[in-house]
């Protein structure tokens, strides 16, 4: 039985991850943290997912619980997230990160506890879009040099405060490596007023925030004659809540090591 902690746990994907720890045989529910000083500490964590109540009560500091959970799952902001990884590492935990969001010098932070505990960490814990990923993969290998435009759109709920998402980002990433370019050089992600044609091989990116929307990703290959558009759309928040329950059952006999949901999911 993996024992399992959530932070965040009353935010959207953590009262969503109660449902889906609840619903995990091999797993249980070892505790819930909230922001410190938060008003829902000290309330029971099946109540706030609306599950009933489970007898766990929400408190607003990890060290509180420390030897009550073995992983810890961790869909929060950058900043939370490291802090809590510090945390893991220095007491010999897991922790599986759905945090999307990080600048280059917090995944650089993130990357330097890779030898001192064992991590997953996936902008998109579905097991929709990890196999997305493997399409796009092949997709670009056959069409990316072939003069096909190569476009990441994607759309979210308007709470969302990172754009474009961490999912799209990284579906932008694999069809880049896998045709020997970098986003870096050939991402573009933002046009506006006299921009000019597009360029033969950058890889433009679009992102819409609207309504209650929970996840749409499309990557459009384009040339003159046809248009193959491979899409996944997320219909409810369980798809990922159930991704990293499954990553933190897993990580919880792996060695120390970051790994993401191809690991997980044996996709690699
Ligand atoms: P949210 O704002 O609803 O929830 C975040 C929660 O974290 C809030 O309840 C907030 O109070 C809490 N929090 C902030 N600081 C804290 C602290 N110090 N200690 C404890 N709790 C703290 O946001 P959300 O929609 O649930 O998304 C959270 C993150 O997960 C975002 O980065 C989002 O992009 C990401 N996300 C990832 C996936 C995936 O599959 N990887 C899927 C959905 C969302």
């Amino acid at each position: 039985m993996t024992r399992i902690a959530i932070v965040g746990v009353a935010g959207r994907m953590g009262r969503t991850l109660v449902n889906a720890v609840e619903q995990e045989a091999g797993a249980s529910l070892a505790g819930g943290i909230v922001e410190p000083g938060s008003s829902l500490a000290g309330a029971d964590i099946g109540e706030l997912a609306g599950v009933g109540k489970r007898g766990v009560v929400a408190v607003d500091s990890l060290s509180a619980i420390a030897d009550d959970f073995d992983v810890l799952i961790d869909f929060t902001a950058p900043q939370v997230t490291l802090a809590n990884l510090a945390f893991c590492a220095e007491h010999g935990k897991r922790i599986v990160i759905g945090t999307t969001g990080m600048s280059d010098d917090e995944l650089a932070e993130l990357d330097s506890y890779r030898d001192k505990v064992a991590m997953v960490f996936a902008p998109n814990m579905s097991v929709g879009v990890n196999l997305t990923l493997k399409l796009l993969e092949t997709a670009a290998k056959a069409l990316g040099d072939e003069g096909y435009d190569i476009e990441v759109i994607e759309a979210h709920h308007r709470h969302k405060v990172d754009a474009p998402s961490g999912t799209a980002i990284k579906m932008g990433e694999v069809v880049a490596e896998s045709i020997g370019r970098t986003l870096k050089e050939h991402g573009v992600f933002e046009r506006v007023g006299q921009c000019g044609p597009r360029t033969d091989k950058e890889i433009g990116f679009a992102t819409v925030r609207a309504g209650d929307i929970v996840g749409e990703h499309t990557v459009m290959f384009a040339t003159e004659g046809e248009r193959i558009e491979i899409t996944h759309k997320a219909s409810s928040r369980m798809t990922f809540a159930k991704g990293a329950v499954r990553a933190a059952r897993w990580v919880a006999d792996q060695a120390h090591g970051r790994y993401d949901m191809q690991d997980v999911l044996g996709l690699e």
